[in-house]
């Protein structure tokens, strides 16, 4: 029934012995880190063997494990561990209150741990709830169960790296959670195209990381990051003026920029986005995806934020049109010029102008059809929230300029964690 193998080797501690640096002014000064995180360097292959685990002195116990098969009810997994049908009803009905056993699932898993100087007795059942949390039963009366969370960890780590291939190939190569570029892409999101990234690029990130059992937990997060990105320096500080975190450049500029508010400056909006709209001129109900902003012929058409020219292109229904990529969540789409100012590839600044206003293709006067993408899909742009972009407050700025000089100092005490 059980494949029962007592192992004193506890699964899942593939270690990390940590070296505390002494950064401790740091950590006590500095609102970017947290108090309780660990400087740390990442050595995978030394083992080390907690003495604690699960609230117990686990190195005085014998330890049986396991993950619990379809069908499997807690007496299949206390009954060869020597326990009898009465003692395992009385279990469940003296910790019902606290956990009921029926909520266990299969795929879950779980622990014994036998006492080693009383004849190998089954002293303590641990279920593991979930990636934090777990019940330990008592299973010597008075029987007991205690909900509890394993103890987690906030550790600090340091890659840095030169792009070779791509952020993601290089950062698994350096021997750095692949999931990191995903968080640096995060951060740089209104800044650099990650998907356009150079070979040369350069890359020194400190970032914080949960482990739980050693284990990492969520998503890495990026607390610093020196960027090199086509030989201009892209640095990202992490701080709170008390709104959350967010990333600033040593400047205290936020690194997020804010989409201007309509493409055609001196316009007006003649038709709102509507998804049961008539169309002038197919007299039909069409629903209309974009917000139309009406200026007389020739007026410059803007970029509304930095991107890349996905198309610039002609279609009978759209006319001459432009559509720009921001950042991996936004697109803008631009319809009806008269004249294109940029072609498909091109590097674009919010306000440049890319093209004017017109009325090719389907278009009763002359007008810009802007057209909002998010996630590839067509939304209201007038309704969407888009995050503030707050540069650093004038009163905040002593405070943030400390902090950018102790983060600069930390992540070059820090040394880089490699394969
Ligand atoms: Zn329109």
């Amino acid at each position: 029934m059980i494949a029962r193998t007592l192992n004193h080797q506890i699964p899942g501690f593939a270690a990390l012995s940590i070296i505390t640096l002494a950064i401790i002014g740091l950590a006590m000064g500095c609102n970017a880190i947290p108090e309780s995180a660990r400087m740390e360097v990442a050595t995978p292959n030394s083992p080390t063997e907690p003495l604690e685990r699960f609230g117990l002195l686990w190195e005085a116990f014998d330890s049986d494990s396991g993950v619990i098969a379809s069908g499997q009810s807690l007496s299949h997994i206390l009954s060869p561990a020597g326990m009898s049908a009465g003692e395992i009803a009385r279990l469940t009905q003296a910790t019902n209150d606290e956990y009921d056993v029926r909520n266990m699932r299969s795929g879950k898993s779980w622990w014994i741990a036998y006492d080693r100087d009383s004849s190998a007795t089954a002293a303590h059942f641990i279920y593991q709830r979930n990636a934090r949390e777990y019940a330990r039963f008592s299973l010597q009366e008075p029987y007991a169960v205690a909900l509890e969370s394993l103890p987690a960890d906030t550790l600090i780590q340091r890659t840095k790296g030169t792009i070779e291939n791509s952020l993601y190939v290089d950062l698994d190569r350096l021997g750095a959670p692949t999931s990191l570029a995903l968080a640096m892409a995060n951060v740089y999101a209104w800044t650099v195209d990650f998907s356009r990234l150079q070979k040369g690029d350069d890359f020194d990130v400190m970032y914080e990381r949960t482990y739980v059992n050693g284990e990492p937990m969520g998503m890495p997060r990026v607390i610093a990051c020196h960027f090199q990105h086509r030989g201009r320096a892209l640095p990202a500080f992490r701080y709170d003026q008390g709104e959350g975190y967010d990333y600033f450049d040593e400047a205290g500029q936020s690194l997020r920029k804010a989409f201007l508010k309509s493409p055609v400056e001196f316009s007006r909006i003649s038709s709102h986005y509507n998804l049961k709209r008539f169309h002038p001129i197919l007299q039909k109900t069409k629903a209309h995806y974009g917000t139309d902003y009406a200026a007389p012929k020739g007026t410059p058409i803007l970029a509304v934020g930095d991107g890349v020219v996905s198309k610039s292109s002609y279609t009978k229904g759209n006319g001459k049109y432009v559509k720009i990529r921001h950042n991996k969540t936004y697109e803008t789409q631009y319809l009806h010029m008269s004249r294109r100012a940029v072609s498909a590839g091109e590097s674009v600044k919010q306000g440049q102008v890319i093209g004017y206003v017109g009325s090719t293709g389907l278009a009763t006067g002359p007008h810009v059809c802007f057209r909002f993408w998010k996630n590839g899909k067509q939304v209201n742009h007038l309704r969407e929230e888009f995050p503030p972009s707050t540069p650093i407050e004038k009163e905040k700025m002593n405070a943030f300029q400390a902090t950018v000089q102790e983060l600069s100092t930390a992540i070059s005490a820090l040394s880089v964690a490699r394969k």
